[in-house]
């Protein structure tokens, strides 16, 4: 497939949904929590009876013009809602609310490692229920189904990029950034394996250098950004392979199987005008004030490009900021151990390095482990005191993840701290020498590399506590 690969080029295009974070449905008063009882959050609204009104939930609209704004949309005077026709066993009012032609946000974008990815559009709708295959499996997979509609109604933003991505991994980190940023600002958890975020990716191919894009196919239930992938790789493989045999990629929406990792084909794709839109009778338009925007606009969270460009200027490398930036919780740590005054460096190496290992070792989350920023600062500002060497310092915060104690404490009660006694450490050194004649008489010889092996020889003596520059200093001083 390589060398057909270079003939093509690819075009994607995510249409990803987020899953609000407001307490109650975009349309109704229940509750949105997760995981109660099937069918406990479900008033007439929600189960669509006749006769009932759906009453805009404000803090939803508040919501999409928070993300609208991050990523650079046009939040336009006036958007009204559509229904849009389906019929679905957990849609029970056949026909979802949804925004066609004037949706809350329009004309965005955001820029992914130096690339700009255009957001044509981001639409407020509602989800619909849940439907749990059960009982005995036939030959359709189960014998019966079960509706629970819970979820119905949860709000939804529906953020539809341009066709601007060209690669799988571009598609990767657009997704990635798209879920920082809804991290950042609070409207939604971002949590692809739950399905608080979900995507949907529109892949084409076309002959390189051609201006004409293909027929794009839909890949829905990809659940994780490894899945995003490895969909759109074999989708591109999929449809090189047709074309070259002389036959036609057809518009169609395709599931991803992500244990097999194949598409396949789910049913023909629709177009606007199939699902009958019109203008939702029960809802007025909406009007959004520019007072409103400008509110919204003012309270507007640090976003995750403003975090790594901040974290950079403190010196941080590239990666480490992006890499910080992607978990929240680590990134606000790190925050708190900033404003209590400690170096930034010191601090990311401990938490991109022993701490980050000890989370994923532990399948953990900051949060969950005893370790504060107070904890931390403290644990630095001993090593820039030369009260303990970095190594120390490194097997000291293991101990206080664990258990929360305080840095000193551990110093002292295993009798940890430097030793910078220039005189004991001496003594030290010259017994080094003494104990190790052939590599002191090889390093003579002009061996300059075993100039390390004295270093670490001493520091073994010490179990790690000799201050490393006065080790230096003095091996230098007499090895002549
Ligand atoms: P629908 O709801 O019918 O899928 P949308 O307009 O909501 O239509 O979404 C279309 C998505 O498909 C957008 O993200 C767009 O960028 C993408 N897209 C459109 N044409 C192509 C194409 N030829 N190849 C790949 N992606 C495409
Ligand atoms: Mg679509």
């Amino acid at each position: 497939m390589e060398d057909l690969r270079e003939k093509y080029e690819v075009v994607i295009g995510l249409e990803v949904h987020a899953q609000l974070k407001t307490k109650s449905k975009i349309f109704a008063p229940d509750s949105t929590e997760f995981g109660n009882e099937q069918n406990s959050q479900i008033s007439p609204i929600t189960l669509g009876m006749p006769g009932v009104l759906p009453v805009l939930n404000k803090e939803v609209v508040n919501m999409g013009i928070l993300t609208g704004l991050a990523l650079n949309c046009e939040i336009p005077e006036r958007c009204k809602f559509d229904r849009k026709q389906y019929f679905y066993p957990d849609l029970p009012k056949g026909y979802q609310i949804s925004q066609y032609d004037e949706p809350i946000c329009i004309n965005g974008h955001i820029d992914v490692k130096g690339k700009r990815i255009g957001i044509t559009r981001a639409h407020l709708e509602e989800d619909a229920g849940k439907l749990v295959h059960a009982g005995a499996a036939g030959i359709a997979g189960s014998a019966y189904s079960l509706v629970d509609l819970n979820r119905a109604g949860t709000p939804l933003l529906e953020i539809v990029s341009e066709p601007d991505m060209r690669s799988s991994e571009e598609a990767k980190n657009y997704m990635e950034e798209l879920r920082n940023i809804v991290r950042y600002i609070g409207v939604c958890d971002g949590n692809l394996e739950e399905g608080s975020m979900r995507c949907d990716a529109n892949i084409s191919i076309m002959p390189k250098g051609s201006d004409k894009f293909g027929t794009r196919a839909e890949i829905k239930n990809v659940n994780s950004f490894r899945a995003l992938q490895r969909a759109i790789e074999y989708e591109i493989d999929r449809q090189i392979d047709l074309v070259e045999n002389g036959e036609e990629v057809i518009q169609e929406t395709r599931l991803w199987d992500d244990a097999s990792g194949e598409t396949r084909s789910m049913r023909g794709k629709e177009d606007a005008h199939d699902y009958r839109y019109f203008p939702e009778p029960d809802l007025m338009p909406l009007e959004i004030s520019r007072e409103w925007v400008n509110e919204i606009k003012a309270k507007m969270p640090e976003l995750p490009s403003q975090r790594r460009e901040r974290y950079q200027g403190l010196g941080l490398s590239e990666y480490d900021a992006a890499v910080v930036v992607e978990i929240p919780a680590l990134s606000y740590f790190f925050d708190d151990v900033l404003k209590l005054g400690a170096n930034p460096k010191t601090a990311i190496n401990f938490i991109m390095g022993e701490v980050a290992a000890y989370l994923k070792e532990e399948k953990l989350e900051i949060g969950d482990t005893k370790l504060t920023p107070v904890g931390l600062a403290e644990l630095i500002g001993l090593i820039e005191k030369n009260v303990i060497s970095n190594n120390i310092g490194k097997q000291i915060i293991i101990e206080m993840l664990k258990d929360g104690t305080k840095p000193s404490e551990i110093v002292e009660k295993k009798g940890l701290s430097q030793i910078t006694d220039t005189g004991a450490i001496e003594e030290l050194v010259k017994k080094v020498l003494e104990n190790n004649p052939e590599q002191l008489a090889a390093y003579k010889n002009g061996k300059v590399q075993l100039f390390g092996f004295f270093v670490g020889q001493v520091m073994k003596e010490t179990k790690g506590r000799a201050n490393p520059k006065v080790v230096n200093d003095l091996l230098k001083k007499l090895l002549g």
